[in-house]
């Protein structure tokens, strides 16, 4: 075991483009790890090369996960175990979390070593809310699926972040706009890399400048989320506070009305006396 680390599982995020972006913490676990499980040997390899290190690494991928979680799990107990994945952050759209599940099962300590999330990164390149968002990862790729997950998402209000690859963002951006309305929308590309760009417009303006001109590069889409809903009219208030009459005092009926409906209680209290008279 190395001394510098104590035994258990470290999640260890890397560049997404940028390998200035490597944290100093993150190099120096990736020193002194006894293994890296990888995605691919030749990725890390650079990664690792890069920073002048050259540590044993062990696949871990979604074709072999199975078979191989068993041995790392085993390992934790006396060994640093680091997981990393291709780019950006272990488990996000990435393999791992059966890995955490099954090392904290076992009774291993979970470290986690933030970095570089392409999700992240795009959300504060759009110019978008970022107060409440929706991370859907890759949407699925046949027609009926993919309308299917962007109506499940329809009425969500948040921003959602979702993952792409240039050839199907054109379809995919008139699937959003089909689905969804024509929101605000960007689309971010190639985030920490000499040909950074995030390009926003509504969906429709979008889909329509990547139908014919796939963009290179790695993708993520960000879609502002639904409007503000329209504000409840006169008719809706006063049917709602004659129902809320029938079961409530004056006041508890413009309470109930004002927190459902969005509008001031004392309008609502006045309103509802004139229609008790
Ligand atoms: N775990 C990674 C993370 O933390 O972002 C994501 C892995 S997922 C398999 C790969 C997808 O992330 C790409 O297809 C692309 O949609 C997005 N992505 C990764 N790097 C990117 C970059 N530099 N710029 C834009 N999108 C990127």
């Amino acid at each position: 075991m190395n001394p510098d680390l104590s035994p258990g599982l470290y999640i260890v995020a890397t560049p997404i483009g940028n390998l200035g972006d490597l944290s100093p913490r993150a190099a120096h676990i990736l020193a002194h790890a006894a293994v890296i499980a990888v995605e691919d040997s030749r990725v890390t390899g650079k990664l690792l090369n890069h920073i002048g290190v050259k540590r044993p690494m062990t696949p871990y991928h979604d074709h072999n996960a199975e078979d191989v979680r068993p041995g790392l799990i085993a390992r934790m107990g006396t060994e640093a175990v680091a997981l990393v994945s291709d780019a950006g952050t272990p488990l996000i759209s990435d393999p791992g979390y059966k890995l955490v599940r099954d090392a904290r099962a076992a009774g291993h300590t979970v470290w986690t070593i933030p970095g570089p999330c392409a999700a992240v990164a795009a959300l504060t390149l759009a110019g978008l809310p970022t107060d409440r968002f929706l991370f859907l990862g890759f949407l699925p790729s046949k027609v009926q699926a993919r309308a299917a997950a962007i109506a499940e998402v329809a009425a969500i209000r948040a921003t959602l972040v979702l993952y792409e690859s240039g050839p199907r963002l054109g379809v995919m951006l008139a699937a959003l706009a089909e689905g969804l309305g024509d929101r605000e929308a960007a689309v971010t590309r190639e985030i920490s890399k000499h040909f950074e760009e995030a390009v926003t417009g509504t969906l429709s303006e979008l889909a329509a400048r990547y139908a014919e001109a796939p963009p290179k590069g790695e993708i993520v889409v960000v879609v502002a989320g639904p409007g503000a809903p329209e504000a409840a009219s006169a008719a809706d208030a006063d049917s709602a506070l004659t129902e809320a009459l029938t079961r409530l005092s004056t006041g508890q009926a413009a309470s109930e009305v004002a927190k459902a409906l969005g509008l001031d209680r004392k309008t609502l209290y006045a309103r509802a006396l004139e229609l008790k008279a």
